[in-house]
């Protein structure tokens, strides 16, 4: 499809909203881009949608931003392709690239992100920790000049998705942190982040209140104030590893990883391995990232591969698709898997506790 066939509309709703941080307006501007070709047919093709700025950290390398871009491009193909998405929800994605050993690299780079904030998206620049006038408090701003946006405890920020384009705010902003070279890990951790984009850009319009979207992703249940990461995280693990591997293929990267991230600690500190930390801890869907997050995001990401393995790989997609329809977590996972989610992972469980190694990775796919 050319660009020239497309018509831009963007359109200013004024909504009424319940928000959770009192820093914002009652009435936030939502601004939505609606797409259509000459027809008048409503565009199904991100790339007609695709809207990224990338912002560098001074002394990132360009095979870092090379390496970056790749899987970025990689993992738009990957899993903006389906057709029932949401596409006016997926951009803009302003990606930060963060050099890990450059701490004054990243405060500036706050700095070039604020301005570009300013510039171009002013609702949310006066929403944000970049509008001084908001710098009080948990956003003050810190005495080595930092803001908490790129940067965390006196160093940059670990790769994450650090703004949702929700509430009126413009757009997703994913912090990358920088990897040492030859870096594979950049290109699983982009897979990773770009992943989250995709579960939220089926949600992120249907409520003004964050609760009630954790409670359609799974991230929360009924009010009891908790957030459990096992079914938003363990899809992003799972398949940053696997599509990596079979990008570079290599399929031992990914047994090797999957192996490690069940059967050794998963750390540097002599911790015991997931998998007992796993049976001798809270069942899977109540591990919280206070009580154990390596369980929660390593055995999710081993609860998607048996699922996967019994279901086949859409019906995870098709779970995702269907939070449009503001369906909650539970039911949803029953209409897609016809059992409910603690069945399921009791079940998951007696297979993790009563096999070995060997009969536990046979459940991985082998391409
Ligand atoms: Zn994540």
């Amino acid at each position: 499809m050319k660009k020239s066939s497309l018509y831009l509309i963007t359109l200013v709703l004024f909504t009424s909203c319940t928000f959770s941080d009192d820093t914002s307006p009652k009435n936030s501007p939502m601004e939505t881009t609606v797409i259509t070709t000459a027809d008048g047919i409503r565009s199904t093709n991100y790339l007609d949608y695709r809207e990224i700025k990338l912002l560098r950290a001074e002394t990132v390398t360009d095979e870092t931003i090379d390496f970056l871009n790749e899987y970025v491009e990689f993992s738009e193909k990957k899993l903006f392709s389906d057709p029932r998405l949401k596409f006016e929800n997926i951009y803009p994605i302003i990606i930060a690239q963060l050099d890990r050993n450059n701490y004054q690299a990243a405060i500036d780079l706050e700095t070039e992100y604020c301005d570009y904030l300013e510039n171009n998206h002013e609702y949310t620049f006066e929403i944000s920790k970049c509008n001084p006038d908001n710098q009080f408090e948990d956003w003050a701003k810190k005495e080595d000049g930092s803001l908490g946006i790129l940067t965390e405890d006196g160093r940059p920020m670990g790769s994450a998705i650090n703004a949702t384009k929700r509430e009126g705010k413009c757009c997703y902003l994913f912090v990358s942190e920088s990897h040492d070279e030859p870096m594979p890990s950049i290109g699983y951790v982009t897979i990773h982040e770009m992943f989250h984009i995709f579960q939220n850009s089926n949600l992120i319009d249907l409520s003004d209140d964050r609760n009630a979207l954790d409670n359609i992703a799974g991230k929360r249940r009924g009010d009891d104030g908790k957030k459990y990461p096992f079914w938003k995280e363990g899809p992003a693990v799972y398949y940053s590893y696997l599509w990596y591997a079979r990008e570079i293929n290599d399929f031992d990267y990914f047994k090797n990883e999957m192996r490690s991230v069940l059967f050794s600690c998963y750390c540097g500190d002599g911790q015991a391995p997931i998998i007992d930390r796993y049976l001798n801890g809270p069942k899977l869907y109540d591990v919280t990232w206070e009580s154990d997050a390596d369980v929660g995001y390593q055995v999710g990401a081993w609860f998607v591969a048996y699922l996967n393995n019994i279901n086949g790989e859409e019906p995870l997609f098709d779970f995702w698709i269907n939070t449009q329809t503001g369906i909650l977590f539970e039911d949803n996972f029953f209409e897609i898997y016809g059992k409910d989610y603690r069945t399921y992972v009791d079940e998951f469980e007696d297979f993790i506790r009563n096999n070995d190694e060997e009969t536990i990775m046979s459940i991985l796919p082998t391409s």
